[in-house]
Parts: C-alpha cells; structure tokens; sequence
C-alpha cells in the first residue's frame, strides 16, 4: 500500500494518506523549547538504563494525578517509544510455548512481538456488533494453564474502541480466578478520549500486581518522532525490561527525554485542544461514512481511527478488478480513488479497513467524497 501510495505521489497524483497511525499536529512550541535547552544544558551523554530519574518521577507524579495509582520510581522504566516498551514486556515475560491473549481487531505487532519471543498467540474476536470489545466470556473461553499474559489496548488502535471501567472489571473479575495471568494495558491513546474518563484495568482490584501499564508522548503530545515510551508494572518486571533494554538499546535519547519531561510538567492544555479537534474529526467521519452505502461503522470513542466494515463490497468489480478481501478493498481505493487506507487483515479483521482520521477537516471531506464515490462504481 505504502509503495503504490508513493508510486502515485511521485506521478503527481493527490493521495490523501489516511494510513499513518500519528496526529498531524507539531509537537507544541515549549516542548520544543525545553529540547533545545536540553542541548545547551549538555543532556548529551548516555542517560541511566531505566531513564532520567526527573522524569521517571513526573511519570510518577503524572499516574497518582491523572489516573490514581501508585508507583515507586522503581517501577517505571523508560524507553525508545511505547513500541519498544511491549516488546520489552512480552520478551521478558514470554518463554516458548507461553499463550499470548491477543483480542482482535488488534495493533499489528502484537502478535509480531509473541511470536519473537517464541509465544504463540492466541486469538479472541471481537466483532463490530460488540464494539470490538472482548468480553469477559471470551476471555475465560480462550485462557488455558499455559495462558501468561493478554495484551489489551484501550483506547484501541485500529478500533478507537475504549473499555468503560465497569467493562475493565468484568475482564479483571476473569482473571482474578487465573493468578498466573499478567496483562500488557497498552493505553498510549489515553488522552485522546471522547467518553470523558479513562479506566485503567490496573485500578481494579488485584489487578496492579500483575498488570503492565504501557503508555508515552507519541499519541497525546504529537511526539511520534522523538520516541519516548514508558511502562509502569510490578517491580520484578520492570527490573528485568531494564535489563533487556540495557543489553540492546541502552536508555532513552537523553534530548528527548528532557522533552518528554516538559511535556508531563508543563500545563496540559495542548493536550486538550489537540484532544478536541480529534473529536470534531470523529464526529465528522462517522457522519461521513454512514451514508456510505454497505457500510457497517462504530462510533469510536478514542484514538483517531475508523475502521467501517466493507464486507458487502467483496465479490464485486468495478469492471477492471475483483475485490476479493479487505486489503483488494484498500487497494481500490487507493487506484480508483486516491486514498491511502490500511485493509483490515493487518490487524486480525479481514472483514474491516482502517481510515485515520489525524488529518484536517477538509481532507476528512474529499477523501469521503472520493471513497463515496469509488464505492458506488463496485457492481
Ligand atoms: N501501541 C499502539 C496501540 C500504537 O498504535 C502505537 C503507535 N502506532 C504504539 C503502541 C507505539 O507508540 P510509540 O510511538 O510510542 O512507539
């Protein structure tokens, strides 16, 4: 998809990319101010493993704030993106053969990462009628003794599903009768949330002894590019992610990290506006895409993603092609209609495409207009 989008791109077409998973905004101008300061400080050197304790103290600071939890500074571990803090989990927690829970639609590494840590990932669906949400059904159908961890992702990419916290404690009243169960709660989309409150599975009971908080500035402070995660988990496990990233990557890049720091210290009111205009965004594409005909959409409640279930297209032809699945589905609509999307197999729902809605309200408009309009061409 990235290949054809750029092969059109470089032809002069106009493709709007509605396939990237990054808000489109800049990084907010004090954010950039402390990096630069950052510099002239001599924040150049290799920074401690686990990252700088001033900001390992404001993730601190910002889980006893914003979500009522409390950790030591011992149990935050910094890393080179939310993406490197999974992967530090799942590497450190799975041995061969370990059962991964992976509820799907899911974020495209998930099962990626259990399988480099020679897990094997085990698949719960979660349809569009249930909001794609895993209930706690499911759950207890698909644990086994050899169940170690679930990976749960709320708000949810490609989904913008978000778990209500009664929801959370339906699932955590599941794994409380199975104690070897850990749980990855990859909650990097947090702010952006439209129900006005976000549920952590680790404020349920029992939970936050087993359960792996993983969040960063990517997604909140539009800091995609500065790669800066972090997890929040029992002590044994954030020694020994430490210890892993210690071996391949070292800590964090120290600029970065003092930007990250400004980002949690300062007021958070970027956050908000940024916040405010995915929800305009939101309400924009739904609106959008249920006059679709054959579309099947949610009303997501976080994230900045739909993800419509095309299925009623498969079969057709707009005389030229066949589209035969998701991924033919996206395809044609990048061809046909100059819009880059992502077809759902990559995320475990064959039946779905996923639009990115971090681009502007104009471009939310021609791309529905044109996706409108390529569809009523499939015969
Ligand atoms: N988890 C999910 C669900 C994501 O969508 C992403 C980014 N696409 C990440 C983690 C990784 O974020 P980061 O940029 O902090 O590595």
């Amino acid at each position: 998809m990235s290949q054809k989008s750029a092969e059109l791109k470089a032809q002069g077409v106009d493709v709007i990319n509605m396939s990237v998973g990054e808000p489109d905004f800049d990084t907010p101008q004090h954010i950039k101010e402390a990096a630069k300061q950052a510099i002239d400080d001599n924040y150049t050197r290799y920074s401690p493993v686990p990252g700088y304790p001033q900001l390992r103290k404001a993730i601190v600071e910002k889980l006893k704030n914003e979500n009522g939890l409390d950790y030591d500074m011992a149990q935050i571990i910094v890393s080179n993106g939310a993406k490197q803090s999974v992967c530090n989990t799942i590497m450190a927690l799975v041995s061969s053969g370990d059962e991964v829970i992976i509820p799907a639609p899911y974020w495209v590494s998930y099962p990626q990462m259990a399988l480099m840590a020679d897990g094997k990932p085990v698949f719960v669906e979660a349809k569009i009628e249930q909001d794609f949400k895993m209930t706690p059904e499911q759950l207890e159908s698909a644990i086994t003794p050899r169940t170690k961890l679930l990976i749960l992702c709320t708000p949810s990419n490609p989904t913008g599903s978000v778990y209500s916290a009664d929801e959370l404690e339906g699932l955590a009243a599941v794994l409380r009768r199975h104690e070897q169960v850990y749980v990855i709660c990859d909650e990097i989309y947090e702010h952006i949330n439209y129900t006005g409150a976000h549920a952590s599975l680790a404020s349920c009971e029992g939970m936050k002894e087993r359960t792996i908080i993983v969040n960063g500035v990517s997604k909140a402070y539009a800091m995609t590019g500065w790669r800066i995660g972090y997890i929040a988990a029992p002590l044994e496990i954030a020694k020994a992610t430490s210890k892993l990233q210690g071996q391949y990557t070292s800590g964090p890049c120290s600029v970065s990290q003092m930007a990250a720091l400004a980002a949690y210290t300062a007021p958070q009111d970027c956050v908000e506006e940024m916040r405010q205009a995915f929800e305009r965004r939101k309400n924009l594409i739904v609106s959008l895409a249920k006059e679709i005909p054959g579309f099947e959409v949610n009303d997501p409640e976080g994230a900045f993603y739909l993800f419509p279930k095309c299925s009623s297209y498969f079969g057709k032809t707009d005389g030229e092609r066949v589209i035969r699945n998701s991924t033919d589905f996206a395809m044609y609509l990048l061809e046909a209609g100059h819009v880059a999307t992502v077809g759902g197999d990559a995320f475990g729902s064959p039946e779905c495409f996923r639009m990115s809605y971090a681009t502007s309200d104009d471009n939310i408009r021609e791309a529905l207009r044109r996706i409108k309009e390529a569809c009523e061409r499939l015969k």
